[in-house]
């Protein structure tokens, strides 16, 4: 299971996706979406709001 690299919070399937489309497709290891939001300085629900539209779109990384 992956752990976030910065808090070490068990990551969800949804996390590891949106940090791969928002920083990088190739990455092995990840932020959770506190952190994430917190490194792009964007409140979190930016970030669940972003992990929607990807699903919405159809996106396979998406559960
Ligand atoms: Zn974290």
């Amino acid at each position: 299971m992956d752990l976030c690299k910065n808090c070490g919070r068990v990551l969800e399937k949804d996390e590891i996706a949106i940090y791969k489309r928002m920083v990088n497709r190739g990455a092995t290891d990840f932020l959770c979406v506190a952190c994430l939001a917190a490194h792009f300085n964007v409140s979190e629900d930016m970030i669940k709001e972003k992990i929607d539209h990807f699903r919405k779109m159809g996106c396979t990384l998406f559960e």
